[in-house]
């Protein structure tokens, strides 16, 4: 990007302005300000025009030195970076591009690459001006190469795509603004994540990468792919997206990301040095040099061109880059020179992209590819499925952060300059967007870290709470006009909330951050039995008082002392806020008791949910709108985690599911049952054990059945390991097909002991059948479709026709040998083991109207109201709604980034979020008028960039490749254009990114 300007010590941004008058005028916005001596650079010596040269008659050997450091695993972030606790696992990433940096300059020839923009940006902050001249310099050469240039490598079973666009982003605009164009990564570089998502392959096509290396894959799908030449491929990254927009060059690294066996030269390796002095007796050059050329013959042999890759690294290496370099120069030196004596390998320092592009210049067709690389498995009792749903407090807490993150992007642009700086102090949403960027990585929501380093992920997460909960109080001040202190409840789900327990008097202000309104039903933990509540309108709001569930008062432990919960509907428009008024009456009355019989069924004008008499359990559900009905029992139950004594050693641990059955063990079938039933809502109070229970939920204007589930802490005084799912039985007559979508976006077909690339041998009936969810699954037959909707990322399957199984928690007590060194067994907050809860919400429609239902339903979980609460009577002055559009945005578009880069300049994300077929409704292209989006802020200019903000739409170019499958190629989908600069129209799966010049009204 980086429209060079000349001026110093700022990167310009173009934009086009458009004005009503189409005048189309030009002005500078300034990026984040930049360090004095950033030099503007305009590309022409780094990217592929840096790359070393080739022999096109032999085989081109591409040494690529490289280190993998994990944003956070075994230590946390902080103590990797400064090589703290070596004890742990030494490893000191600041050394590390130290001794690098050094290194490089001795050799004009050598390499290197960085990924983890995270560590980068501290250590660059960390440089005097001379270093980061160096640095800038070798940035310029191509010598230091940024690729993925992500703050972290994300993972990719358990992340959302909204917050790993997030997380690319912040690390691409941080190279972008230091490096300028030198400093776009061109390849994609996801070595380690543990699996593959097809979402993944999408964004990163459309952030302008044209190219995607990753190391692991399913040790059969790679054993058939060298066989066949099919390492490296073409993936088709949408069926909605065009291939030009979303297919993806992808290939498989040939040792994962470890150098090839006898060559790893580390401080920590200990594999034997170049000893070149032939006078000496451990003189070893012609051994190596034939050992060399022999490896590179045979990796040669399963991949298809004249040029092969191999990763001269592994994890946090390179902090002594000198034996790295010293040997690596003589194997480069010794290999070379046996071209004299007719050797046809050339072996050469280069990176990923110097690779990708000899691929690219080879004019080869490659395989098409249209699923993912879910499950992973490197050996047939070890599919790494259970991180999946490992540490699913810390995965819940991700996902809500996530939410306030948006909010709080979208109300620091909304409230303008006082949202930083204003009544309650500073506030800042830059805390929480490193937080949640770091949040990411593959060994953070993933669950696969040391428990004292996600306990440090969580901490980050809540300074971040912190600082945008000051930022929020600020915007809403303004956007209010009342400066009355504001609350907020982080503990509302286990009914804790100082304020409303003890207040007579208070208001809940309701911010939405969807671009359509909400309704929602809120539950505020109170001691009074009496309530009245009016809207913003002074309306009368319909309230009940129910009595706090035994589950809840068991989970809060002394926090917190409501005997009731305040229930209500409340509604929010668009981008905006509804405040509410609450008072209490006097009254003597108490309310109803739970009844301790199960009913027949809870209903009310939408659905209805029937249950067994006899049992207690969940025996039917039928849409009344539709007059859908299936049967349907649900039940918890918990595979016993193997241990290891069974026919391998392999135990479940943060990685890995293994049961060591396949039929799980049932909790109770006959629950404990009470029930609640009022005019606002209505429910089943489940108990199943000690350590479980649910509540199943139906308020009285939804159309979706709510499971609350609350699990812990899980015993395991038997020494069983316990992994606990819930099961939806239903006469969905499924025949082994289940849905599951990717990174919360597109959804893909799963069939039960099937891969679509391969002949799959199934070797673990349940682990090797599960598959991350991100929001959503479902299983439907001709008539009807049942989906179930969560609120974080967790592992599904379908084992059973109609069945689908949802893990919810795990308590482990072996170590699973990944590296993590600790059984997964989380001791929650009075060290007894964690208690989880969470909700499930289930839908069932018909097969081809379910995504008109479920795309806004899970989009209204992952992006949730903000609540907040004032006490007393607010004053007459304060504006009790407020709504930042215009209008409600068109149903098919979803406002994905709303978000303050500089003073005057935003971006703006929208997002089309149904795919081609899914709806008939919505799966249509829409226009939106970006100059009419805003009530209260007005758009100079708008100029598109790619999805990572870090480069102008009309200025990406990425490699095009050929397919064996070109028969295949799906027509081109014709796209709608834009009507006019300002009209911009989202295809179906389309996310258009904008940087939009913007003053306040
Ligand atoms: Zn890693």
């Amino acid at each position: 990007m980086a429209e060079s300007t000349g001026q110093k010590g700022a990167l310009v941004i173009t934009v086009v302005i458009i004005t009503v008058n189409i005048i189309i005028n030009t002005v500078t916005v300034s990026a984040r300000a930049l360090p004095s001596n950033t030099h503007q650079h305009s590309g022409d010596q780094c990217g592929y025009k840096s790359c070393p040269a080739t022999k096109s008659s032999m085989l081109n050997v591409h040494l690529v030195p490289h280190t993998h450091d994990d944003v956070g695993w075994l230590k946390t972030v902080d103590q990797y970076y400064y090589g703290e606790r070596n004890y742990i696992q030494h490893a000191g990433v600041q050394y590390i591009l130290d001794s690098v940096v050094s290194e490089l300059q001795k050799n004009p020839a050598r390499r290197f690459i960085y990924v983890e923009t995270a560590f980068f940006y501290r250590w660059w902050n960390d440089q005097n001006e001379n270093t980061r001249k160096i640095v800038t310099q070798l940035v310029q050469e191509g010598r230091l190469e940024f690729v993925n240039g992500g703050w972290c490598m994300s993972d990719e079973a358990s992340t959302h795509y909204s917050a790993v666009i997030d997380q690319m982003t912040l690390g691409l605009r941080f190279l972008n603004e230091t490096f300028g164009e030198c400093g776009r990564p061109r390849v994609a570089w996801h070595i380690d994540p543990f699996g593959h998502a097809r979402e993944h392959a999408s964004m990163f096509a459309q952030m302008g990468y044209d190219g995607l290396f990753f190391g692991r894959l399913d040790y059969q799908d790679k054993q058939r792919r060298l066989q066949m030449k099919e390492m490296e491929m073409v993936w088709r990254g949408s069926e909605s997206l065009n291939a030009s927009t979303a297919d993806l060059f992808t290939g498989v690294l040939p040792n994962g990301y470890n150098p090839p066996q006898g060559f790893c030269w580390d401080q920590f390796c200990s594999d034997d040095p170049v000893q070149d002095d032939p006078e000496l007796e451990n003189y070893n050059v012609d051994e190596l040099v034939t050992k060399f050329i022999s490896t590179a013959k045979t990796q040669a042999d399963t991949y298809k061109t004249n040029h092969i890759i191999m990763t001269m690294g592994s994890d946090f290496q390179y902090e002594n880059a000198i034996p790295w370099y010293k040997n690596m120069d003589k194997l480069i030196h010794y290999v070379n020179a046996q071209q004299a004596n007719g050797s046809q390998v050339n072996v050469l320092y280069s990176t990923p992209s110097c690779y990708l592009q000899e691929l690219h210049l080879s004019d080869q067709k490659w395989p098409l590819k249209t699923d993912d690389f879910f499950p992973y498995a490197d050996g047939p009792h070890e599919f790494w499925t259970g991180y999946f749903t490992s540490r699913p407090a810390l995965k819940r807490y991700e996902r809500l952060s996530n939410s306030l993150l948006q909010t709080c992007n979208q109300l620091e642009v909304l409230g303008g300059k006082m949202s930083r700086d204003g009544v309650f102090g500073k506030g800042d949403s830059d805390a929480m967007k490193q937080a949640m960027a770091v949040a990411q990585h593959h060994d953070a929501v993933s669950g696969t870290e040391k428990q004292h380093v996600a306990d440090d992920y969580a901490k980050q997460l809540a300074v971040g709470w912190a600082h945008c909960q000051v930022l929020v109080s600020n915007s809403l001040a303004v956007l209010s006009e009342s400066d009355v202190p504001r609350v907020f409840c982080e503990n509302l789900n286990i009914s804790v909330c100082p304020i409303t327990e003890s207040s007579k008097m208070f208001s809940l202000n309701v911010y939405n951050p969807l671009a359509r309104p909400v309704s929602w039903s809120v539950r505020l933990p109170v001691n009074g039995t009496l309530y009245n509540i009016t809207d913003s309108s002074g309306k009368q709001v319909e309230n009940q008082v129910v009595p706090v569930s035994k589950a809840t008062q068991n989970v809060r432990r002394g926090q917190g002392y409501a005997k009731y919960e305040l229930v209500f509907e409340v509604q929010a428009p668009p981008l905006g806020f509804s405040t509410y008024s609450i008072t209490l009456l006097k009254a003597n009355r108490s309310p109803a008791e739970p009844n301790h019989s199960a009913p027949l069924s809870i209903q009310n004008k939408y659905l209805k949910a029937s249950f067994d008499p006899e049992t207690g359990l969940l025996s039917g559900l039928t849409n009344l709108e539709t007059q859908q009905n299936i049967q349907l029992t649900q039940n918890f139950y918990w595979y016993k985690a193997s241990v290891g004594n069974v026919d391998s050693s392999q135990t479940s641990g943060a990685y890995i599911f293994r049961p060591n059955s396949s039929s799980p063990v049932i909790i109770n079938n006959k629950p404990e049952i009470s029930t609640v039933q009022n005019s606002v809502v209505q429910e089943v109070r489940q108990q199943f054990s000690p350590w479980v229970s649910q509540v199943i939920r139906l308020y009285e204007n939804s159309r979706e059945l709510e499971l609350e589930w609350t699990i812990g802490p899980v015993p395991v005084d038997d020494n069983w390991g316990k992994e606990v799912i819930t099961r939806l039985d239903s006469n969905i007559n499924s025949a082994g097909y289940f849905y599951t979508d990717s990174n919360g976006r597109e959804v893909l077909e799963r069939r039960k002991d099937y891969r679509p690339t391969w002949d799959l041998k199934q070797t673990e009936p349940i682990a090797g059948n599960y598959y991350p969810i991100n929001s959503r699954a479902f299983i439907k037959d001709a008539n009807s479709q049942m989906t179930v909707v969560t609120d974080r990322s967790q592992g599904i399957s379908s084992i059973y026709n109609g069945s689908l199984e949802i893990m919810l928690h795990r308590r482990l007590l072996r170590d699973d040998y990944r590296g993590v060194g600790e059984p997964l067994s989380e001791p929650g907050e009075f060290k007894e083991g964690l208690v989880v809860r969470g909700k499930l919400l289930l839908i069932v429609t018909p097969p081809e109207t379910a995504a008109d239902s479920h795309r806004p339903l899970a989009q209204g979980i992952v992006l949730q109201p903000l609540l907040s609460f004032q006490q007393g009577v607010l004053p007459h002055s304060a504006k009790l709604e407020f709504s930042a559009l215009d209008a409600a945005l068109p149903p098919a578009v979803h406002l994905l980034t709303l978000s303050q880069l500089s003073s005057d300049s935003v971006l703006l994300r929208l997002e089309h979020q149904f795919e081609k077929k899914e709806s008939k409704t919505f799966s249509q292209p829409v226009t939106v008028n970006l100059m009419k989006l805003f009530s209260t802020l007005e758009v100079l200019g708008a100029s598109e960039m790619s999805l990572g903000a870090n480069q102008w739409k009309e200025n990406m170019s990425r490699f095009q490749w050929n397919t064996t499958t070109d028969a295949d190629m799906k027509p081109l989908w014709a796209e709608m254009r834009d009507p006019s600069p300002w009209e911009v129209t989202l295809n179906p799966m389309e996310i258009r990114t904008f940087l939009l010049s913007v003053q306040q009204k």
